[in-house]
């Protein structure tokens, strides 16, 4: 408890720090369930620490959520300032550079500055000898005069070698980095857990790379704080254990908001290519003077063509809008519709050396950049399309047909020029594939959320081998809150249009608002059910839309500052996590229907991939829908109570949550059983009654209660 900054733990925090504590020594991986209110960025930092201190580990603490990142900044803060621990808050280099240039380009910029500052040492060096042999050579002595004759030999050609670099690019950030001393920079950076903005302004008011300063200043940490990529890309993650100075086995991961792992694993496990990249490797092809180039050339355009080919014979055009819009390739039985167009369009004999012939090209062309880049010739670092689209080709060839992987091409509307381009896909449907190494490489890993049960399957699908699993349901006052199933048709897409349930659910989410002393939550299965019902809801206060691409802050503020309102948004919108409606902001919240996502094919090629990869009867739909739905729904219906005082109502408006026989269309099951016992059964007739009692019993209504 060393770390533990407060005078008291919450209800059931300390045994949570003790079962991590215990798990922890025994290397195990942990499945650590908590209600908002359990406190459990504590519970599981607190005994990382400890145990990293002891067993000489690092603690690294990672979330997908921007507002988690602020919380654990002021948690270690509040740690920091009990015992001392050495903490960094790391960011990606995107937003830290001071000259605002790209990844490649810094390499180069920071290789010329390395190579200027030992030319530079060296001339001081050879300058302060030549002195000494002077001296030496004018009281007389012949040796020391030849020999001096040798060292201004060498500083010529330091000299030399130091004009040539003056034409080429330097980071001047840089060059203070590697010419003064970063005592001051350590010093001030474990005073304080400092945020990367801080960071970032401390270094640069002095002239520093803060990035740079950071990287070199990880060794010998307590904690680090970071996003999840830094983790979950394989080749991220191995640079940054390097920068730590540490192998996985040293690394103790927290992991929040874990149930997000899954998406997040899948995005930087897939891989794409855009037709631009394409075009821009014929148009670096075009002209060169390469006795390659023209079978590269032809391996390229096949692809290209076969890309152009595949989408413009499935779509219609005009439904192609600024956001990307899948085509359908993949075939259930043979080949996907791209590889089968490519050999159609790929006439020059063999795929095999003419893709080889492309990659040792573009390796060859990239490195002609980085050199021209590096002496100066160019003011960018180009990258090398031909290498780029290389790469694709040869894992797209060799593994569009392997298990967990869907080939996928998408289209997109350029607004600015209205032309369409399209991408090519190698969509990774099994997480686990990356995960897996991940977390038995590590020493141990903690993964949090409020939202992670069953945990069996979250083990399964991120691939962790019997996990120490603990849940602590709300700490909250349960007298404070209700959680109401309301026995509304079920809302099955097909039925969504049907007058008769829209009139239901319209009649429901009017007494939500009416009967409900403050603001009302709407979560939906989309943006278009979320629109549908603003528009058709009418109540005493103001309806607010949250729509897709607008950015939803200055209404989501609008609507906590006022009373009686109504926000409609949907369930995969950003409002359903790492969102807070504090107090009075949200009293009522509610989930409309069982809101599935939209079942497109990446998400049937998923539920395919683990159909085949999980043992479980219908994995595919339990897995990747339904669980996820469920886990969703919680997210939401967590919005309101935010803390013990608080008093609100959850309503899950749709028959399937309430004990009706829905046979396997039921999801009560799903829900963990402490929170299906909560669910209180209602009629939609009865809800107003339900909602005014409720709230009447807390005395909660301001003014003259609303009469039913
Ligand atoms: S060293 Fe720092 S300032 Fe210089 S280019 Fe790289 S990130 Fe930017």
């Amino acid at each position: 408890m060393r770390f533990f900054p407060y005078a008291e733990t919450y209800d059931g925090q300390q045994e949570a720090i003790d079962r991590i504590g215990d798990a922890l020594e025994a290397r195990e991986n942990v499945l650590f369930e908590g209600a908002c209110g359990t406190g459990k960025t504590l519970a599981a930092l607190v005994p990382a620490l400890a145990h990293a201190r002891r067993e000489d580990k690092t603690v690294v603490i990672t979330t997908n959520v921007h507002q988690q990142m602020r919380q654990f900044i002021a948690e270690a803060r509040a740690i920091n300032a009990s015992t001392p621990i050495r903490a960094v808050v790391f960011r990606g280099k995107a937003s830290m550079c001071h000259i605002d240039v790209g990844y490649e380009e810094c390499q180069v910029l920071r290789d010329t500055t390395h190579d200027r500052v030992e030319l530079e040492q060296d001339r001081a060096q050879l300058e302060r000898r030549q002195r000494d042999l002077l001296e030496q050579a004018q009281a007389g002595d012949d040796e020391a005069a030849e020999a001096r004759g040798v060292v201004m030999d060498e500083l010529e050609e330091i000299e030399s070698d130091l004009a040539d670099l003056q034409d080429r690019s330097t980071c001047d950030h840089f060059f203070e980095n590697l010419t003064t001393d970063r005592a001051a920079f350590e010093q001030w950076l474990f005073d304080e857990v400092r945020t990367p903005d801080d960071v970032y302004a401390w270094a640069g008011q002095r002239g520093y790379c803060g990035y740079e300063l950071l990287k070199d200043t990880m060794d010998d940490l307590d904690l680090v704080v970071c996003n999840y990529h830094h983790l979950l890309d394989p080749a991220i993650r191995l640079q940054f254990f390097q920068w730590l100075d540490r192998d996985p086995a040293d690394i103790i991961a927290v992991f929040d908001e874990a149930h997000n792992i899954e998406r997040a694993a899948r995005e930087h496990a897939s891989r794409s290519l855009s037709e631009r990249t394409l075009v821009a490797a014929l148009d670096e092809l075009t002209g060169l003077d390469d006795a390659r180039a023209d079978g590269v050339r032809a391996v390229i355009e096949a692809f290209h063509d076969a890309l152009v080919g595949a989408y413009e014979a499935e779509l219609g055009f005009a439904d192609v809008g600024a956001d990307w819009t899948d085509v359908t390739i993949a075939n259930e039985n043979g080949p996907d519709d791209l590889t089968d167009r490519f050999h159609d369009h790929y006439r020059e004999g063999s795929v095999e050396s003419g893709l080889a012939d492309a990659l040792a090209l573009g390796r060859e062309l990239d490195e002609r950049y980085e050199t021209a880049y590096r002496e100066g010739e160019t003011a960018t670092r180009r990258e090398s399309g031909t290498l780029q689209s290389a790469v694709f080709i040869d894992d797209y060839l060799a593994e569009a047909d392997e298990q967990g992987q869907y080939p996928v091409i998408s289209v997109r509307r350029d607004e600015g020029t209205d032309e369409l381009y399209g991408r090519a896909e190698l969509y990774a449907c099994i997480p686990r594939e990356i995960t897996r190494s991940l977390f038995e490489e590590l020493h141990a890993s903690v993964l949090m959320s409020a939202t992670l049960r069953p945990f069996e399957v979250t083990a399964d699908v991120l691939g962790l081998d019997s996990p120490r699993t603990m849940a602590y349901g709300l700490r909250f006052p349960p007298e404070n809150r209700r959680t109401l199933a309301v026995d509304v048709p079920p809302l099955f897409a097909s039925k969504r249009d049907d007058p008769a349930i829209q009139q239901t659910v319209t009649d429901v989410l009017e007494d939500a608002a009416a009967f409900t002393p403050g603001n009302t939550l709407a979560f939906f299965p989309s943006y278009s059910e979320a629109a549908r019902y603003a528009d058709r809801v009418a109540i005493d206060g103001s309806v607010y839309l949250d729509e897709p691409g607008v950015r939803v802050q200055d209404r989501k503020e609008r609507f906590a500052d006022d009373d009686g309102a109504m926000l409609c948004t949907s369930l995969w919108g950003t409002l359903t996590e790492g969102v807070s409606f504090d107090g009075d902001a949200a009293t009522t919240v509610i989930v409309v229907g069982v809101p599935y996502p939209h079942l497109d094919d990446r998400l049937q090629a998923v539920q395919d991939a683990y159909d085949e990869a999980f043992d479980e009867l219908n994995a595919g739909w339990e897995y990747a829908v339904e669980i996820p739905t469920v886990r969703k729904t919680r997210q939401a219906i967590g919005r309101a109570l935010r803390s013990p005082d608080e008093v609100g109502v959850r309503i899950l408006a749709d028959r399937r949550y309430t004990r009706a026989n829905m046979g396997r269309y039921s999801v009560r099951g799903t829900f963990p059983p402490e929170e299906r016992d909560e669910l209180v059964g209602v009629v939609p007739e009865k809800l107003r009654y339900a909602l005014l009692n409720f709230y009447s019993d807390h005395e909660a209504w301001d003014g003259a209660r609303p009469t039913p």
